[in-house]
């Protein structure tokens, strides 16, 4: 009731939720009922989370805050929403997001501009804006977002709050639409590394309904979180941390360089042994992602011809239909993406742009891996500066995919990343949240959790 009650209050500044759930009280009813009969409860029971919009809840609309999907109602949830139902937990509603995860501010909803907690007049960042206010503001416990070039990590650190990117194929991607399916996963947000890993915990493993979700075991990752009190005073000792010095150079805000640089020295005095890593690469990663990312969802958009879902403007031709149905669904971001792909994918341009693109691809993933034998951990800014204002950007596509440099290249490459809050634009918090990025080697989660809460 706490929950809802500041939800109702603070969502008509905020509105980061598209839909709320009507059953949050019966669910939690239920759960109260379990523990007066002495029933065995999940390790989630009554705690409330907030789900994307793009990922498919049965009880719930579900739009990918597209005007294409106005109204769709899934017949199943996702994999990664049935794990945490059950586990116990409540979904409180869906999140606001930028147009099937098309975005970097939560602008490209269809549907309705979210704020960041931290300054209304800013955005909350995106594709997950909506997931990451709704922590950052206490209107849910955590929340599930997606990151297919920074979707979880960019607006974790514009609303202070830990995002979580897990390894591609860590956490089966049913149910989640589709943007662009070698990049797509599903993240965490939490207010806490612990409550992060804890989430993780929940939806981690294979799923027979995902063919490129992977077997291996999930470890536990929150009985390595050790509590502050039995930590010694080198509790990193010799662990050893890459800063990527390309992610601290030109164009990047010097409070946020400066706040890494803060969290460097802290690492040092953790234990860890602390050095620069260039990776000539680095910005190549951009371009790329967004010729892959682009030809990816050019491909996948295709199912939403206004007969297989939602809405449909009728014509009398078939094919009017299909373009009748497009032009009135998708909004103007998501209608340049599928250009962009299709032009990259064409007869005669594919060599120049979406081949030359996966050459660069497997370029970067290399640079990291490389990166990730010499060093257990790599830093980074997560974004090159703090929430900007609303509409800054908005209108200068080249402006908003620049603040995606910091993520894209993880995604990739595939490997995990943690985002947490490491300080201020200004001094305190009367400035706007900044976070530090901490890559890993695929499927090292574990390592990121430890690192990350111990540097908390
Ligand atoms: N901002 C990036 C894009 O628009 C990343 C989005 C995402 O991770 N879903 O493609």
């Amino acid at each position: 009731q706490q929950y809802l009650n500041r939800l109702r209050n603070t969502e008509p500044l905020l509105r980061s939720f598209l839909h709320v759930s009507q059953n949050v009280m019966s669910e939690a009813e239920q759960i109260d009922r379990k523990i007066d009969r002495n029933e065995q409860l999940g390790p989630l029971a009554g705690v409330l989370i907030g789900v994307k919009d793009n990922i498919c809840t049965l009880d719930m609309p579900s739009t990918g805050a597209s005007r294409i999907l106005r109204n769709y109602r899934p017949a199943f949830d996702a994999t990664a929403v049935r794990k945490l139902r059950d586990c116990g937990a409540i979904i409180v509603g869906k999140t606001n997001m930028d147009e099937f995860g098309m975005g970097s501010t939560t602008e490209n909803s269809a549907f309705q501009v979210t704020a960041n907690p931290w300054n209304a007049e800013r955005v909350p960042g995106g594709s997950s804006g909506g997931s990451a206010a709704a922590v950052s503001a206490r209107q849910c416990v955590a929340s599930l977002g997606s990151d297919t070039g920074g979707s979880v990590r960019q607006p974790a650190a514009f609303c202070g709050v830990v995002g979580m990117k897990p390894t591609y194929g860590r956490v089966s991607r049913y149910g989640l639409m589709a943007y662009a399916s070698s990049l797509d996963v599903i993240g965490c947000f939490g207010s806490s590394v612990t409550d992060a890993a804890i989430l993780l915990q929940a939806i981690a493993g294979h799923d027979r309904f995902d063919a490129t979700s992977s077997k291996r075991e999930v470890p536990e990752f929150t009985s390595q979180l050790e509590p502050a009190e039995f930590l010694d005073s080198k509790p990193l000792k010799g662990l050893r941390v890459g800063v990527i010095s390309e992610t601290l150079g030109d164009g990047v805000d010097s409070g946020t360089v400066s706040s890494i640089q803060a969290a460097a020295s802290h690492f040092e005095e953790l234990g860890c042994i602390v050095k620069e890593v260039s990776m000539p690469s680095f910005s190549l990663g951009l371009p790329a992602y967004y010729i892959l990312a682009s030809s990816e969802s050019s491909s996948n958009l295709s199912r939403y011809d206004g007969i297989r879902y939602g809405n449909q403007i009728a014509a009398e031709e078939l094919s009017s239909l299909y373009g009748a149905s497009r032009a009135n669904g998708f909004g103007s971001e998501v209608k340049m993406r599928i250009l962009m792909g299709t032009y990259a994918l064409s007869a005669g341009y594919y060599d120049a742009y979406y081949k030359r693109a996966q050459k660069v691809r497997t370029l970067v993933q290399k640079s990291l891996k490389a990166a990730l034998t010499d060093n257990d951990v790599l830093i980074s800014p997560a974004a090159p500066s703090p929430a900007y204002r609303m509409g800054e950007k908005k209108n200068d596509p080249l402006a908003m995919y620049a603040g995606d440099i910091m993520t894209v290249n993880v995604n990739l490459a595939g490997i995990p990343a943690l985002v947490l809050p490491c300080g201020f634009s200004e001094d305190g918090p009367s400035g706007l949240p900044i976070g530090l990025q901490i890559i890993g080697a695929a499927f090292d989660e574990a390592k990121l959790f430890k690192v990350g809460h111990i540097f908390e």
